[in-house]
């Protein structure tokens, strides 16, 4: 894959674990995410009620976007004053992809969501080591799957491109280690 400077460009930094975190710019959506959670509620065959809980997840979740597992969010919910209820928290990111809100992605031995609605479509690179998440849209893949799947007579839902790996930081640390090995 040849990166240009305007791939270059398009690359996020996004940090998983407490750093800075920063956007990709949002897709214009005609609903407001808890909105299209409630219209989910009530199509499912057996309607289902919008809870308190489930409006203060939807709430936190939107409020920025993140890479994060369920135990994550359970912390970081406690943490910000709200009463969460483990289950409540596993069932409800189930609903929440199966609405078309939330995406999961593999990025380790645990499952992670980041949002999906509203959120333009990007690919992932991820260091095995600190957990950095670095989000990049590139047109030349999405082309190839294009291609690929018209080839299949395939039809897409959607993909999920993970790059695993070693970041800079701690690619830099690793040197230096070794250096100071040597001495
Ligand atoms: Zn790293
Ligand atoms: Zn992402």
């Amino acid at each position: 894959m040849i990166i240009d400077n305007a791939a270059v460009d398009s690359v996020r930094l996004l940090a998983n674990r407490g750093g800075l975190s920063v956007q990709l710019p949002a897709v214009e959506v005609s609903q407001s995410p808890e909105s299209k959670f409630r219209e989910y509620l009530t199509s499912r065959p057996k309607p289902q009620r919008y809870t308190d809980q489930q409006r203060d997840m939807v709430n936190f979740i939107f409020a920025q976007h993140n890479h994060f597992d369920a135990e994550q969010l359970i912390d970081d919910m406690k943490k910000a004053g709200f009463r969460v209820s483990r289950a409540t928290v596993y069932r409800t990111l189930n609903k929440l992809v199966d609405a078309g809100l939330l995406r999961r992605l593999e990025l380790g031995p645990r499952m992670f969501y980041e949002h999906d609605y509203g959120y333009p479509p990007h690919e992932h690179l991820v260091c095995q080591q600190c957990g950095q998440v670095i989000e990049f849209q590139d047109d030349a893949i999405n082309s190839v799957i294009h291609d690929v799947c018209r080839q299949h007579n395939f039809q897409t839902n959607g993909h999920t491109f993970i790059v695993r790996g070693i970041c800079t930081n701690c690619n830099r640390a690793r040197v230096t280690k070794r250096r100071l090995d040597l001495v």
